[in-house]
């Protein structure tokens, strides 16, 4: 099993390690897992070929990485505008999201399981105030997937670094800004030495799913007793990795803001308008890349629509009054 995270990496890294032992303890030893963080084994882009191929078994990894090679596989990490994580469930589960994420897979030779969350993610570090889209023209940002052709639409130049490159990059203004997780994991990244400004809400991963990535032959060849296995430690990861974000997100956040003088900053309406406006195309460039696109385009939209709308009258709704009458 290779990865995309650094060895013991808090919530990413650490999640992988535990699934690999679930696969472990869950199968008794039938199914032994080698564990390698990024670079031990291939470096952490190399590892969607390094499965692809049958050299590794399994990944762990977010799919959006990939979408160099189609950009179908954004949609199954999050993408702009996306689906947070009960709402990416839901499409997996029941929308039609895990027939499309096997069709794309397939032809990679892969078959991919959902196997962790996030949650929302922050908007980003930056070492000035971002008031316009005006600010962000000509910054060098770390943002990945479809949010990064977001930024480039509105003039930055966004570059995709896997988490153990990111900090080197930012000290040495290699690049000005960068988005990573959320105040848990960015926190171990002391991004705060290089950059002040602690940006939400990110638009660009609103719930972003990591994949369990496995060779579709040997996933074929596994007994149904493996298989369900595998499909139960990666179901149990992606749900304790979310309770594990939101259990430490908030008080990683109190710690960034009284002991390394972070400054939060909510982006304004004007600038969130100007990320919609940008998503439109990008959004349009993605679904013409081919039909299988397009449909994977067309069922997101749909799960959108259906479970963004009952959120909007159940969490969004509740949530409102709550923190209004309580002051939370
Ligand atoms: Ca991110």
């Amino acid at each position: 099993m290779v990865t995309t995270w650094p060895r013991d990496f808090p919530g990413l890294g650490t999640g992988a390690q535990r699934l690999a032992k679930h696969l472990s303890d869950m199968t008794d030893g039938r199914i032994q897992v080698q564990y390698f963080a990024a670079g031990e084994r291939v470096g952490a882009f190399d590892s969607f070929d390094e499965v692809a191929s049958g050299n590794a078994q399994a990944y762990h990894a977010a799919d959006y990485y990939w979408k160099g090679k189609h950009p179908g596989w954004a949609y199954f990490t999050s993408v702009p505008f996306g689906l947070t994580y009960t709402e990416m469930n839901a499409w997996i589960r029941f929308g039609g999201g895990q027939q499309l994420w096997d069709k794309l897979a397939a032809n990679y030779g892969l078959k991919c399981v959902m196997a962790g969350n996030t949650g929302v993610q922050m908007g980003g570090w930056f070492n000035k105030e971002i008031n316009s889209s005006d600010d962000l023209k000509g910054l060098k940002m770390r943002i990945p997937g479809l949010g990064g052709d977001v930024m480039a639409k509105l003039g930055a130049s966004p570059v995709s670094l896997p988490g153990g490159q990111i900090y080197e990059n930012l000290v040495s203004g290699a690049i000005d800004a960068t988005e990573w997780v959320g105040p848990w994991n960015d926190s171990f990244m002391k991004f705060y030495e290089a950059a002040k400004f602690y940006y939400y809400p990110g638009m660009h991963e609103p719930g972003s799913m990591l994949s369990f990535g496995m060779n579709a032959s040997w996933w074929g060849k596994l007994t149904k007793s493996d298989q369900a296995a595998i499909e139960a430690a990666a179901a149990m990861e992606n749900d304790v990795m979310m309770a594990e974000y939101n259990a430490k997100n908030g008080a990683a956040l109190a710690r960034l803001l009284t002991d390394h003088g972070v400054k939060l900053r909510k982006f304004n309406d004007d600038v969130y308008d100007s990320f919609g406006e940008a998503s439109a195309e990008v959004f349009e460039a993605a679904r013409a890349h081919s039909p299988l696109a397009n449909e994977i385009h067309q069922s997101f939209l749909a799960a959108r629509k259906n479970v963004g709308g009952w959120t909007k009258i159940s969490d969004q709704a509740y949530l409102a009054q709550r923190n209004r009458v309580l002051e939370v």
